[in-house]
């Protein structure tokens, strides 16, 4: 299988598991092993661009932090007697990408709001320092919405700083295309400020999905609004690591929205780092 398909496909499937998964991820640069904390697929949001698959019948939501640290172990098992990348159906791996890179919480829903977010993270870092991986990150992929509760806080605390990160969503520079793309009646200066406070404790990577749709692509309103968006976690001196800007590469819930061309990300990316001095890295679909 060609590289640039197998990191399109990101099926949860492995060995029969519930809730963890490997990926083959461009954006970690290496493998990353996921891990769900919404196996029933309910999201807090509901994103124009969301590609999660929520087709067909659903797990229960119930968290077993016992299991989920059995389907971890077992897996870095596979990864270090070599087999994980057969049994994932990607074969052999160009040794660019044969590096595990992380676990990271994200799936099928928000892992922050999941009541054994913490305690999920607690064992997993245990599971990291028994087994002497310390290099492997821990990365909490999120919309932002559970970042200030203080339970979310707490876990967020117990990691380690400049190591663990935080990959945050942030697609929008006005308030109305932030509740039409997410489907809620949130703030965005109170996500921005979220983003803030979380990046005091851990690094922050902004996640950007860009898209089309019938109306074209993000207009350069709003791109300047996007950029005024990301020179305010600038201003406060967020400690935010890269901004990643991507689009759509597998079936979104909005039928009607487009992946933007590769060209297109990166005319984007020059302006965001023209205006705001962050780094800033594309990825087509
Ligand atoms: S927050 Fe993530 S999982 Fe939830 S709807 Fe949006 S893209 Fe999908």
């Amino acid at each position: 299988m060609e590289a640039r398909t197998r990191h399109s496909l990101h099926p949860r499937a492995y060995a029969g598991f519930r809730f963890v998964y490997p990926v083959l991820s461009r954006r970690a640069r290496g493998v990353s092993l996921g891990v769900n904390l919404s196996p029933d697929a309910r999201c807090n949001f509901s994103c124009r661009y969301c590609q999660v698959d929520r087709r067909g019948s659903r797990s229960s939501s119930r968290i077993d932090v016992g299991e989920i640290l059995a389907e971890a172990s077992a897996i870095l098992d596979d990864w270090a007697d070599g087999t994980l990348t057969d049994k994932a159906g990607w074969g052999p791996l160009p040794s660019s990408l044969l590096r595990l890179n992380d676990f990271a919480l994200s799936g099928d829903g928000e892992p922050t709001q999941s009541p054994l977010f913490g305690p999920v993270l607690e064992a997993l870092r245990g599971l990291l320092d028994k087994r002497s991986l310390g290099s492997v990150k821990l990365i909490i992929i999120t919309n932002g919405s559970g970042l200030s509760r203080p339970s979310v806080r707490r876990a967020l605390c117990g990691l380690r700083p400049r190591h663990d990160e935080i990959w945050v969503k942030l697609d929008w520079g006005t308030q109305k295309a932030f509740r039409e793309t997410t489907g809620t009646r949130r703030s965005l200066s109170v996500h921005l400020s979220r983003v803030v406070s979380a990046s005091r404790v851990l690094r922050v990577t902004i996640q950007t999905c860009l898209f089309g749709t019938e109306a074209g692509g993000p207009s350069e309103t709003e791109i300047k609004a996007y950029v005024r968006s990301l020179r305010f976690l600038r201003d406060r001196k967020a400690d935010i690591a890269r901004v990643q800007i991507y689009t759509i590469s597998r079936p979104p819930a909005d039928p009607r929205l487009r992946p933007l061309s590769s060209g297109r990300l990166d005319e984007i990316a020059r302006i965001v780092r023209a205006e705001t001095g962050f780094r800033v890295e594309t990825f087509g679909a």
